[in-house]
């Protein structure tokens, strides 16, 4: 493979993908972005915890340090190279910091043009409490959710114009010949939800659910106002689980008609909910609610509000995957204010790198992580946005993680 400008180590091997398995070598050359703001904290701070545990089992992770966003425009004259991307698609897994996107103007999201351009089309959110993080709960021990987010259409999909284009002048008289009347001055989004993506979307959450033994599986749509996008995405969701796992899902409606209501071993419950409702359901019936699909900027939305009901977005790990391809990254963004301040914590994207190597079918290195770092926190050692609620001992991004490495150690 040629780049431009990057130059792959020498040493490690690649991850390959075969018959829909990805084989694992256990020195993998695995890229990562630092990203902007505090990304240049965190990841070096979490690449330190991941080393460790890979080192510990028996494993080395081979780095290889690609870009995008500021560093990326100093190195190439732009924000996203084709460099990285063909680095990613070549090397199949990556962990990358937050980029910065502009509002209402200049260049696109970078971390959308990286989750279409590489079809990673499930954003995949666990969010579970970890003891010792304050909760705004009485009872944060009931959220354990995982989220599955469509990451490649929606108002995502990035077709907009403002006001006064040609394209906004054009669609607004094309519309009014279909009787939709819009006034002269509005920006047009276009909000395109199609079967393949919702299919393939849901699908992914269903065998997710069935294989890690999960309760339900619940579609969050705002069907009832927009229906045939969303409301679409609820109906194609029932489908998926009638025509493609009828012997190991029901309906909630089945789950009362058919068996009175007590849910039969090996099945998993698909339901569906308003969005809107499901914000309040997730606070006063959260144990109900175990993994949820939903359309891309619903997803968006539940996800930073899920992320706040353990602990707020410094604990909440993400990641982005396709068929055979993975980028894992945090919930949350480059926080300009804090940026190099050796502040903020580095949890959500080492537990993203737990994620990774869950994927990676590492699971031996993820667990010593999230016990690790469940230690560190329960001994108070954390960083200013859990102090703020708990006290305990402050310390800076780098030392938090040098006490998850050294916790780990003893285990
Ligand atoms: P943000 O960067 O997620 O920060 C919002 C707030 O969340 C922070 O002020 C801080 O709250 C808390 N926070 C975030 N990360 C934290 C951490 N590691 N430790 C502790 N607290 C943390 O959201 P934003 O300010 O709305 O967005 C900033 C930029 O990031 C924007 O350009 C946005 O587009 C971009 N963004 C990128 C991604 C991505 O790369 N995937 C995702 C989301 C946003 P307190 O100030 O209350 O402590």
């Amino acid at each position: 493979m040629e780049f431009e400008k990057l130059k792959p180590p020498d040493d490690g091997k690649k991850i390959e993908y075969v018959d829909g398995k990805l084989l694992v070598p256990d020195n993998p050359i695995i890229p990562y972005i630092e990203g902007d703001g505090i990304g240049k904290d965190v990841v070096p701070a979490a690449l330190k915890v991941l080393d460790t545990a890979a080192e510990k089992t028996g494993r080395e992770i081979v780095w290889f340090r690609i870009y995008a966003g500021e560093d990326a425009y100093k190195l190439y004259g732009n924000h996203l190279p084709e460099d990285t991307i063909k680095a990613i698609k070549e090397y199949r897994v990556a962990i990358k910091g937050p980029l910065t996107t502009p509002v209402g103007g200049g260049y696109r999201s970078l971390n959308v043009t990286i989750r279409q351009t590489l079809d990673l089309y499930a954003c995949v959110r666990p969010v579970y409490y970890i003891d010792g993080v304050p909760s705004p709960l009485k009872k944060p021990e009931n959220v354990n959710l995982i989220i599955f987010r469509e990451n490649t259409e929606d108002v995502y999909a990035g077709i907009e114009w403002p006001k006064g284009s040609d394209e906004a002048k054009k669609l607004i008289d094309f519309l009014s010949t279909l009787g939709a009347k819009i006034r002269e001055d509005s920006g047009i989004g276009v909000k395109p939800i199609s079967e393949f993506a919702t299919k393939r979307l849901v699908r992914m959450a269903i065998k997710y659910a069935i294989e890690n033994k999960r309760r339900n599986v619940t579609l969050v749509h705002k069907g009832n106002i927009m229906k045939y996008t969303e409301g679409a995405f609820r109906d194609w969701g029932y489908e998926v689980a009638r025509e493609e796992f009828p012997n190991t899902t029901v309906t909630e409606d089945e789950l009362w008609e058919k068996f009175e209501g007590k849910q039969p071993d090996g099945v998993v419950v698909v339901k569906d909910r308003i969005a809107d409702n499901m914000f309040q359901q997730l606070l006063t019936r959260t144990a109900e609610y175990d993994v949820l699909a939903m359309p891309n900027l619903n997803g968006d939305y539940i996800s930073d509000f899920a992320a706040g009901l353990v602990g707020g977005l410094g604990v909440a790990p993400g990641s982005n995957i396709g068929d055979g391809m993975g980028v894992f990254e945090p919930v949350h963004g480059s926080a300009p204010k804090y940026a190099k301040q050796n502040k903020v914590n580095p949890t959500a994207e080492i537990l993203s790198g737990a994620l990774m190597f869950e994927y990676l079918g590492w699971n031996d290195c993820s667990e010593l992580i999230k016990k690790a770092v469940e230690i560190t926190i329960k001994s108070k050692v954390v960083t200013y946005d859990i102090h703020r609620h708990t006290g305990g001992k402050l310390v800076g991004t780098r030392e938090f993680a040098e006490a998850v490495v050294e916790n780990m150690h003893s285990l």
